[in-house]
């Protein structure tokens, strides 16, 4: 058994928790970092990496289908498209493998010291992890938990065999013929679309009345038209209930009761992540909980003096950056800054098809917050840059106070909207108001134009429109 001892113990290293051990480590924090899997946890490994390099995949083979179909209005053919999994799957395990390397090569920069191994508490400052080699014992003054997420696995439909995970669906080196996907949330969606445009069919069954429960209604309106667009089949108000015969298909209950077979190759179960804070000796540290999440103040201290919990594993919204930004701050925290967090300004992205962004307050939440507000919209029907791209559906909405035109919330759904998620968060980062906005000189022809359009619009007089 072998013994160590630091001023700051990381435990997982996601997103989250690199991060802060980098951060730790340029700040000249004597660190450790644990890692039972691959550094850069759910989102490089598993999550956000790979599905963005499986959608670009399938936009590729889409546009080059319509191209091959003739019904490109580029005025360019090509011959059908032939799709090779292994290779795409083998491409997107190329650029994981180059940013674990990265992952790696950053904390050894920063002099932070690598554990790999599954963390086990023995009390609020000691940890063992099973190492290759033998148990290690850290001991450390102030430990980051960072242990991230896990997916949800509904009883009745237990991983393995045809009930896969996100996990396994972006490892799949042999395209499904039907693919029956459960919760119609963002990752089911963006999968789902990925797969339907490499050839697949897919069925979604959504409990929930509409997709996207999250956003409002009109945001996710042109998502649903796509949907049927790809021949995309949807259920919604509609139960997942069993496996089916032989495991390929799968039973549901549909919103008017009856009792549905959806054949399917691969049932993909989307209904959730689930904070990873069970059978590793948390619980017995007893710390304050959120519901199934630990819960945290301003600076990301737990209820136990020394312990810091940053990501997934402190509640929504589960994002990457989020973790990333908490993981900065927890370290500038530990070094003696004085940090707090304001999670006001966190840009959400769903990449679905077209893409959705949303940051700070939407109309309703700022009207259910008793704040008087202004807003408008500008639709990309109206903006040259989105009609050279044949992306013209959707639009960018403002959410402004009406008394000193503050900008509260910004949305947009729309091709490559993803790309202006940036600019939505560092208007309201840097407080501004409508006027700064529409007064910014946005360079022509750009999407983000509509940005600009949908201030102007919101202060009466836009000009395209
Ligand atoms: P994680 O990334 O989950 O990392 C936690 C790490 O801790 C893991 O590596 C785990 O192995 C390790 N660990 C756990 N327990 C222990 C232990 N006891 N000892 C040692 N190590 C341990 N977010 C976005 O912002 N944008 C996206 O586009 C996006 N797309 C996604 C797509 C999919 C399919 C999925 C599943 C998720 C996606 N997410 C996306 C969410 C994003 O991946 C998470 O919000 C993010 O990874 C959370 O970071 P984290 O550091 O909190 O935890």
């Amino acid at each position: 058994m072998k013994e160590i001892s630091c001023k700051l113990l990381v435990i997982g290293a996601g997103p989250g928790g690199y991060i802060a051990a980098i951060r730790a480590g340029q700040l000249g924090i004597d660190t450790v970092i644990v890692e039972r899997r691959r550094l850069g946890g759910t989102c490089l490994n598993i999550g956000c990496i790979p599905s963005k390099a499986l959608i670009h995949a399938a936009e590729e083979f889409d546009k080059a289908m319509h191209m091959a179909g003739g019904s490109s209005p580029l005025g360019i053919s090509v011959g059908k498209p032939v799709l090779d999994l292994a290779k795409t799957i083998g491409w997107k395990d190329g650029i994981v493998g180059r940013l674990n390397s990265g992952v790696a090569g950053l904390l050894k920069k920063a002099r932070v010291k690598i554990v790999g191994g599954r963390a086990r508490f023995r009390d609020g400052k000691t940890v063992e992890v099973e190492t290759e080699t033998g148990l290690q014992v850290i001991r450390a003054e102030t430990i980051v938990i960072a242990t991230g997420s896990a997916p949800v696995e509904l009883p009745f439909l237990p991983f393995g065999g045809p009930v896969v995970s996100s996990t396994e669906a972006l490892a799949l080196t042999k395209l499904p013929a039907r693919l029956a996907i459960v919760g119609a949330g963002y990752i089911g969606l963006e999968l789902g679309m990925a797969f339907a445009k490499l050839g697949t069919t897919v069925t979604v069954v959504e409990a929930e009345p509409r997709i996207l429960p999250q956003y409002d209604a009109e945001l996710t309106r042109p998502v649903a038209k796509r949907l049927t667009e790809l021949k995309i089949e949807l259920l919604t108000g509609a139960k997942a209930k069993a496996l089916g015969p032989k495991g390929q298909a799968l039973l549901v209950e549909t919103a008017g009761g009856e009792d549905r077979r959806i054949d399917a190759d691969k049932i993909l179960v989307t209904v959730g992540r689930r904070p990873v804070t069970e059978g590793w000796g948390l619980e017995e540290l007893g710390l304050d909980m959120d519901g199934r999440f630990l819960r945290i103040d301003d600076k990301c201290r737990t209820s136990m003096r020394g312990i810091y919990a940053i990501g997934d594993v402190t509640g929504e919204p589960m994002l990457a950056h989020r973790a990333m930004a908490q993981g900065e701050m927890v370290a500038e925290i530990v070094a003696g800054h004085s940090r707090s967090w304001d999670k006001r300004a966190i840009p959400a992205v769903c990449f679905t098809d077209p893409e959705i962004v949303t940051a700070g307050l939407s109309p309703d939440e700022a009207r259910q917050a008793g704040i008087e507000i202004k807003t408008g919209q500008f639709p990309f029907t109206a903006n040259a840059r989105a009609m050279t791209k044949i992306g013209e559906a959707g639009f960018v909405r403002v959410v402004a106070r009406a008394d000193n035109h503050l900008v509260l919330g910004i949305q947009a759904v729309g091709h490559g909207v993803s790309e202006l998620a940036t600019a939505f968060g560092l208007a309201l980062e840097m407080g501004a108001r409508l006027e700064d906005i529409a007064g910014t000189i946005h360079a022509h022809p750009t999407q983000g134009e509509g940005f600009q359009e949908a201030a102007l619009k919101t202060l009466g007089h836009a000009l395209h429109i």
